[in-house]
């Protein structure tokens, strides 16, 4: 392991610690014993033993200078009498002196004490001498002279030992301080070194391991949470839905869908359609907040909310309520005015079928039938799981394997339908409408279509009906009926779906109808998708010669802007505008203007829902192109409208005729 590798880890940084720890101490230890090493030298170099043998070298030399004056003179004077006194009282202290200050050396010792001996005898004989008056003695005086002699020998040998031995010292102890010194500052570096290394080190584990924390905390959050809107995701959600099944406080769970949220991305951009799903997700945040709930994002457009229950079905529609109010606030963004709308649907442990074990899964299920359902109502509101709703989704469920069924065994059939020229009375053509008998039951398509809308086997239906109406019409040509033109439904799926230029292609070409006399009718719900793909698909349709009939005109956004934008050649008035025709003059002053609009922007009127000769005249005087309804004729088998097409050569025999 390299040494980089080896301090990264705690290991390592444990060994690095330890490492200051054992210098630290093995260096103390060194300098402990280092000192007390200078100590000992000093306690030589300190010794009184030298300068006290100088000194009683010095009053050896004066006893001895007194009694050679004295032997010389033969006499002895009263002066060098208190000399040789004072002489001898000094050598006595010092002889003290020297003998307290002996025991440091062992060595010396021994000869400091044998000089001390030779020194109290000199001190004893001068002292006698001296008491007995026998200073100018001569044999006495050379007996002490040369006593005085031997000691100084003796003394200055054991000086010069001592010299060497203070010498010895002071040269050990300046190794000895230099040697403490160096090593001091050599182990102070490395002290140093491993100090700033393992602080380094620490440090930067310290910032990995913060770093770690972060990108821990960060890769947690997006785990659970939405980077958008900052809300728990999926994955919270379940888990704090699933523990209030558990703690048995009967959840209320809510799902909530934003309502035609697609085209605020289209025409506001989507930057606004970010701003709308951060308007909803904070109005949700507080709201299941302050009901004590979890709030989250499931994706795209739609929240939920697990709420803790029991909760009676008032409070729930009144918290419904009071999320929607705020939700549906409108507010600006980059100066635009935006109003989310938004569905709601709701479901209780206690709105679920007494068979049922209630979990997560069946109360999410539950909520989402009850948002179809909202859905339904027409948006913008809540509905409320319960026993009806869970037929109706059982009947939905029906529908669905009903019509794979119908598709597989050739159950639909097709409706036609006629249009009628407003001016002449003839018939144009026919509108071709999907029709369903169930086990003898008949299924209305304002039942199942919008079944198979939200399954999308709507676009199976479509194609079915495209075929099959084409084929129709082209074979009654083939028979020498006059030509009349087909209007089929496209759903938005289908138009939207890449496939749909080539499934009209291909029908105009295999049944070889003439495409002039195909219209698809499409609704303003296609412009769910962007408005550049719309123009495109429309765009690549009326090159294929077919022609376009905008259904349904009058319901929906109906914005004129649109009418104007969209290349179609037909606009179909809705049967609402002509029920209410008779009775309001307001509808007609509506109609007029459609008329004058269409005329302007070169698009033929057609008017749906015609029951009436009264309405069929109003509509006729204001120049409406062609009408469709009860008037001229249900939606009939395929025999009954081909009965309603002239043969050609009747045509021509009329023609001769007249
Ligand atoms: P739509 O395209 O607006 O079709 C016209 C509807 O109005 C038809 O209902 C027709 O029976 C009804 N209607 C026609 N004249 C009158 C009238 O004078 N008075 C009244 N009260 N009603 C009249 P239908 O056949 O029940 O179809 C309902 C809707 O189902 C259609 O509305 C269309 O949107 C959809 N649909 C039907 N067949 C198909 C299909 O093959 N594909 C698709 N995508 N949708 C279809
Ligand atoms: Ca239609
Ligand atoms: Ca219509």
């Amino acid at each position: 392991m390299g040494i980089r590798a080896f301090f990264k880890d705690r290991f390592g940084q444990i060994t690095a610690m330890l490492g200051i720890a054992v210098i630290t101490a093995l260096s103390t230890l060194f300098v402990v014993q280092q000192y007390q090493e200078v100590r000992n030298q000093s306690a030589v170099i300190q010794t009184r033993v030298f300068r006290d043998g100088l000194a009683v070298d010095r009053d050896l030399a004066l006893l001895a200078s007194v009694l050679e004056r004295t032997r010389a003179a033969d006499v002895l004077s009263q002066d060098d009498l208190e000399e040789f006194g004072e002489a001898l009282d000094f050598l006595y202290v010092r002889t003290e002196s020297l003998k307290v200050g002996s025991a440091v050396d062992p060595n010396t010792a021994i000869r400091v004490a044998a000089v001390i001996f030779e020194l109290l005898a000199i001190i004893e004989e001068a002292d006698r001498l001296f008491a007995a008056d026998l200073i100018g003695d001569l044999e006495a005086t050379v007996n002490l002279r040369n006593k005085i002699d031997t000691a100084s020998t003796s003394l200055l040998e054991l000086v010069d030992v001592q010299f060497v031995l203070q010498n010895d010292a002071i040269e050990t102890q300046i190794e000895t301080l230099e040697t403490l010194t160096f090593t001091s500052i050599f182990l102070l570096w490395v002290f140093a070194v491993i100090t700033s290394a393992s602080i380094f080190l620490f440090q930067r584990q310290l910032r990995t391991q913060a770093q770690r924390r972060k990108a821990e905390d960060k890769a947690n959050f997006l785990a659970f949470y939405d980077s958008l809107t900052s809300l728990p995701n999926r994955i919270r959600f379940s888990d704090a839905a699933s523990q209030l099944i558990d703690d048995q406080c009967e959840p209320i769970v809510f799902l909530f869908d934003l309502d035609d949220f697609k085209l605020v991305n289209d025409i506001h951009g989507h930057a606004a359609g970010d701003a709308v799903l951060a308007r909803a997700a904070h109005c949700i945040r507080l709201w299941a907040e302050k009901l004590d709930g979890t709030p989250a994002r499931l994706g795209g457009d739609e929240f939920a909310a697990a709420i803790p229950g029991p909760m009676s079905s008032m409070r729930i529609a009144s918290v419904c309520e009071d999320l929607l109010r705020e939700v549906t606030k409108p507010f600006e963004f980059e100066a635009t005015q935006l109003q989310p709308k938004m569905s709601i649907g709701v479901a209780s442990s206690s709105s679920i079928e007494a068979d049922k074990v209630v979990d997560l899964a069946v109360l999410q299920k539950a909520a989402d039938v009850a948002l179809y359902h909202a859905k339904e109502q027409g948006k913008n509101t809540y509905a409320f799981y319960d026993a009806d709703l869970a037929e109706l989704a059982a009947r939905r469920r029906e529908i669905e394997i009903g019509i794979d069924e119908a598709l597989r065994d050739d159950g639909f059939t097709l409706a036609y339908q006629p249009q009628v020229d407003m001016k002449t009375g003839q018939i144009k053509g026919f509108e071709a409408l999907c029709r369903w008998t169930r086990d003898g039951q008949f299924i209305s398509p304002g039942e199942f279509i919008p079944v198979a809308e939200a399954t999308g086997q709507v676009v199976e239906i479509d194609l079915w009906g495209l075929r099959k109406s084409v084929q129709q019409v082209a074979d009654w040509i083939r028979n020498g009926m006059c030509p009349v033109t087909i209007s089929a439904n496209l759903s938005p799926l289908h138009f939207r779906s890449d496939a749909i230029v080539g499934h009209v292609g291909e029908a105009l070409r295999k049944s070889g109808l003439p495409p002039h006399l195909l219209t698809l009718e499409i609704t303003e719900s296609i412009l769910i998708a962007d408005m550049a793909t719309v123009t495109a698909t429309l765009e690549k349709l009326r090159r294929l010669g077919v022609r376009i009939a905008l259904d349904d005109f009058g319901t929906g956004y109906s914005s004129l802007a649109y009418l104007r934008k969209l290349d179609v050649d037909y606009i179909k008035i809705d049967q609402s505008f002509v029920r209410d025709l008779e009775e309001s003059d307001e509808t007609q002053v509506i109609l007029d203007a459609l008329v004058d609009i269409a005329k302007g922007l070169k698009k033929m009127l057609v008017v749906e829902g015609v029951e009436t000769e009264s309405q069929a005249k109003i509509i006729r005087d204001l120049g409406c192109d062609y009408g469709q309804g009860y008037l001229w004729g249900k939606p009939l088998p395929v025999e009954d409208a081909q009965a309603m097409v002239p043969r050609v050569e009747d045509v021509m025999a009329e023609i001769q005729a007249s």
